[in-house]
C-alpha cells in the first residue's frame, strides 16, 4: 500500500513460510500456527465454503499461478455464502482482470528495490525505516502492491535482518524502526523478542511500530505472550493493522483488539481505497465507525499502488477525493483517515485533499 507495509506476499515458486514448526516439547506449533497451516489454499475449496458457482473457481485459475490464493479460515467465515460481490471474498478471489495490461502499472511501482539502505532495510522518509523481517503474509491480498517484491533479494532473511540491524545501529537519525515484511507477526516469539531486544539496546531508536494484517485476517496471533513482549519493551510501540471493510472486524478481532490494547501500544488502521470493496461514503463511514468502537484509530485511506494486475481496483482520485469529503461531512475530525498515495522519490507519503 503504498501504505505499508501492508503485509505479506510469498514470491513466485517460493514455499509459504509458514509451514508448522517440528513438533517437539520445546518448539510447540502454537494455535494460530495451526490455523495458518489449515488456511484454504485453492479457488475450489472457497467457492466449495461459500457455495459459490465453480466456473468462478476456474476462472480464478485464468489468473495466473505465480500469486497464490490464500485466506485463513477465520476470514473466510466473514464472508457471505452465495455472494461473489461480497467485499471479502474479492479482496482475495483471483480474477481474469490480473492478467490484463494497464498503462502505468508496473512490478515494483513504488521503487522499493532502490530505497534498500542495507538488506532488509528499506530507507525512504526522514528518522524512519522499514525492516524487512518476514517473506510472507497469511493471506494474500489481490490488490498487494509486494505481489512481485522479490523478498529473497531484499534481506527478509534472518541474515538479512542481521545486516539490516547493524546499519540502523550505525544510523543515529533514525528514531523508530516499523517492522515489515510481508507480514511481521508471522515471525515467531523468540525471533521477534530478540529484533526487539536488539533495537531497543539501540539508544537512538525510540519508537517501534509493527504493520501487520494479522490481528485482522488471524486474530489468534494476538496472544498474551505477544502483548506481553509488546508491554515489555522501553521503546514506545504502535500497532498498524490493516482492515479494508468493517465486515472485516468481528468478534474474533474485537476480541484480539482488546488484547492488544493491553500492551497500552497506539493502534492505528491503514486501508486501501477499492474498486467494489470499500469505495462507497457509507462503507469507509461504517469502517471508522467499527474501529472506533475497538479502540482503533484510522490513519491512512491509500489509493491503490499501481502494480501490475490491480488495475481493476483502482479508485480515482477524483472520486477518492469526493469521498474523503463525504467523511469529513459525517465524521469527528480523529475518525477520517488521511488519503494519501505513496509517490516514489517523495519525502514523505503525499496527502490528497
Ligand atoms: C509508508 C512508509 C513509511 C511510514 O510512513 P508514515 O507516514 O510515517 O506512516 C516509512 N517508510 C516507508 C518506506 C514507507 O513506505
Ligand atoms: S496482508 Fe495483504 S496487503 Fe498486506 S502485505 Fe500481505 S498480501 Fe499485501
Amino acid at each position: 500500500m503504498a501504505a505499508l507495509p501492508r503485509s505479506v506476499n510469498v514470491r513466485p515458486g517460493q514455499p509459504m513460510p509458514v509451514t508448522p514448526l517440528a513438533h517437539d516439547a520445546s518448539n510447540p506449533v502454537t494455535r494460530w500456527q495451526r490455523e495458518l497451516a489449515a488456511a484454504i489454499r485453492t479457488p475450489e475449496a472457497l467457492c466449495a465454503a461459500l457455495d459459490l458457482d465453480p466456473a468462478i473457481a476456474a476462472a480464478a485459475h485464468t489468473a495466473g499461478d505465480t500469486f497464490p490464493l490464500l485466506v485463513p479460515r477465520g476470514f473466510l467465515a466473514r464472508m457471505r455464502k452465495g455472494d461473489p460481490r461480497d467485499p471479502l471474498l474479492l479482496q482475495v478471489m483471483p480474477q481474469p482482470q490480473e492478467q490484463a495490461t494497464a498503462t502505468g502499472f508496473s512490478s515494483d511501482p513504488l521503487d522499493e528495490a532502490s530505497a534498500l539502505a542495507a538488506p532488509g532495510l528499506v530507507h525512504k522518509y526522514a528518522g524512519r525505516a522499514l525492516l524487512l523481517v518476514a517473506a510472507g503474509c497469511a493471506i494474500n491480498c489481490r490488490y498487494c502492491f509486494r505481489r512481485e517484491f522479490p523478498y529473497a533479494e531484499s534481506g527478509a532473511t534472518s541474515a538479512g535482518t542481521e545486516a539490516a540491524l547493524a546499519a540502523i545501529a550505525a544510523d543515529p537519525s533514525l528514531h523508530e524502526v516499523i517492522l515489515s515484511g510481508g507480514d511481521p507477526l508471522l515471525v515467531a516469539d523468540d525471533r521477534l523478542q530478540g529484533i526487539v531486544d536488539r533495537l531497543a539496546a539501540m539508544p537512538h531508536v525510540r519508537r517501534l511500530r509493527i504493520h501487520s494484517r494479522l490481528p485482522i485476517v488471524l486474530p489468534e496471533r494476538v496472544t498474551d505472550d505477544l502483548v506481553d513482549l509488546l508491554a515489555a519493551t522501553r521503546l514506545a510501540v504502535t500497532v498498524v493493522v490493516h482492515a479494508n471493510h468493517a465486515r472485516e472486524l468481528d468478534d474474533t478481532v474485537a476480541a484480539a483488539v482488546d488484547r492488544l490494547r493491553q500492551s497500552r501500544a497506539i493502534l492505528l488502521n491503514q486501508a486501501v481505497l477499492l474498486k467494489g470493496v470499500n469505495d462507497s461514503a457509507p462503507v469507509l463511514e461504517a469502517l471508522s465507525e467499527r474501529l472506533l468502537d475497538l479502540g482503533v484509530v484510522p490513519y491512512y485511506l491509500h489509493l491503490l499502488d499501481r502494480v501490475r494486475g490491480t488495475a481493476h481496483f483502482e479508485v480515482d482520485e477524483a472520486t477518492a477525493r469526493r469521498l474523503h469529503d463525504e467523511l469529513r461531512a459525517s465524521l469527528p475530525g480523529y475518525a477520517v483517515p488521511r488519503l494519501a498515495r505513496e509517490v516514489p522519490g517523495a519525502a514523505a507519503k503525499v496527502w490528497i485533499g
